[in-house]
């Protein structure tokens, strides 16, 4: 008799596991709480679904926090190697300028998922839609359908019930005490790659809010990331920021503040920056000088007026010092329901390298549900795919060797 695989949360780890889960061996069933499969993938293509990214391996990596965990199975599925596999069910993909990688313009995210349904349904997996997983009952799982509950046991479980960000998607987060009651050391969530407060001049924001700060340089506490950052009522967001989120979160943790410097200007070097500022200081206007000569646009000059005096501006060495390094202290962070992703969930400590849990053997764990943090840019989704594979072919050896 085969092997029954169940796989809880039908999100994107779910996706792969679907389509690839050796079904001639294993009975799979997903059992997911809404009526429909990986809505978080959905939402994910609302602004483009960037699928992964194109860089090398070695950059690909670094990108994560902690990165240790994930090497084995990222080398084993690659970004590389998703690309080909999704080609390989009919979507084309493209590389953006930016390097993220997308469906082919022209094909919806909804095309997309529709693809790797067929596939999963092709690859005889059950789906059951409306199953609550609500805990453990010894060593089975407990599932509620329209009111009623049932327990299923199982040779093998995989969770992948993701994180706590965007809970309409369905990941709601509100599993941490099921795992808690079994030992199972589980962190409340946090959000990341989400909003951070800044508190603006009143004059500055009222001109300033929804302007986009374009390729400028963030550091903080020793990172440093290039790229936009949009001014929002209460702070900034977007692509520049969000890679410093594990930064920043140690610090608003450490000291109840986290303090950034932002490079208005890192095409320039510091000298020559200065140099330009000594001839446009000769010109009579100077606010418009700074705009024709330095290239910066009115958000910035904003930015630099509401954050100086008169003189402060005027001075040539104060206003290089505020361009190359303007100084920022965020308070706080935006909430995890609206942050792109979260850290938190199941703690590292409790799976091995092939993501099984060390206090309940055969129970793995993938994907955001486990507490790491990556940053957008595809990072995201690859980590899911990268972690389904690896097991899948873990599960295909037929033996729990670590790889
Ligand atoms: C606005 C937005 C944009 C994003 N854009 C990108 C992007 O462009 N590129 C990128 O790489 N990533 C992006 N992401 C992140 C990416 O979508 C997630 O990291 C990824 O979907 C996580 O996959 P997962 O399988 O771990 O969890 P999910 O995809 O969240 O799936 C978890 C599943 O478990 C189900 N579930 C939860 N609890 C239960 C329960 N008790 N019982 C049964 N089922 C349950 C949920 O309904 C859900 O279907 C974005 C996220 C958001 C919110």
């Amino acid at each position: 008799m085969k092997k029954k695989i169940s796989i809880v949360g039908g999100g994107s780890c779910a996706l792969i596991l679907g389509c690839e889960l050796d079904t001639q061996k294993y009975d799979v069933t997903i059992y997911e709480g809404n009526s429909a499969l990986a809505r978080k993938f959905l939402v994910a293509g609302d602004g483009g679904l960037n699928l992964t990214h194109s860089e090398s391996e070695q950059k690909f990596i670094l990108r994560y926090t902690p990165h240790e965990f994930l090497e084995k199975a990222f080398r084993n599925f690659t970004n590389k190697d998703f690309t080909k596999w999704i080609n390989s069910i009919g979507i084309e993909t493209y590389v953006g300028t930016s390097g993220r990688v997308f469906p082919k313009k022209g094909i919806k995210p909804a095309t997309v998922l529709k693809a790797i349904i067929k596939k999963i349904e092709a690859n005889n997996v059950s789906v059951l839609y409306q199953q609550e997983w609500k805990g453990f009952s010894g060593d089975k799982l407990i599932f509620k359908n329209s009111g009623k509950t049932y327990e299923v046991k199982s040779d093998i479980v995989i969770f992948c019930l993701g994180g706590a960000s965007w809970p309409v998607t369905g990941s709601k987060g509100d599993w941490l005490n099921y795992f808690s009651s079994k030992g199972i050391s589980a962190k409340n969530f946090e959000a990341s790659n989400c909003s951070f407060t800044i508190s603006w001049p009143e004059d500055f924001i009222k001109k300033s809010e929804g302007k986009v700060l374009k390729n400028v340089s963030i550091s903080c506490n020793g990172k440093t990331n290039l790229g936009e950052v949009v001014i929002t009522k209460n702070g900034i967001e977007g692509s520049g920021i969000y890679p410093l989120s594990p930064q920043i979160r140690k610090q608003l943790s450490e000291k109840n503040k986290a303090e950034i410097y932002i490079d208005l200007k890192p095409q320039i070097a510091q000298e020559k920056l200065l140099q330009k500022l000594s001839s446009v200081g000769e010109k009579k206007n100077f606010s418009e000088s700074l705009k024709t000569e330095l290239n910066i646009d009115n958000t910035v000059l904003q930015l630099l007026k509401s954050h100086t005096t008169k003189e402060g501006f005027l001075n040539i060495n104060s206003l290089t010092k505020c361009i190359k390094e303007f100084y920022l202290t965020i308070t706080g962070t935006g909430l995890v329901e609206d942050a792109i992703s979260t850290v938190g969930g199941i703690s590292l400590e409790e799976i091995t390298s092939h993501f099984e849990l060390k206090k309940l053997p055969s129970h793995y764990v993938i994907g955001e549900m486990l507490d790491y943090d990556a940053p957008t840019g595809g990072y995201l989704l690859q980590s899911c795919f990268s972690m389904s594979k690896y097991l899948v072919d873990i599960l295909k050896e037929g033996s729990r060797r670590e790889r």
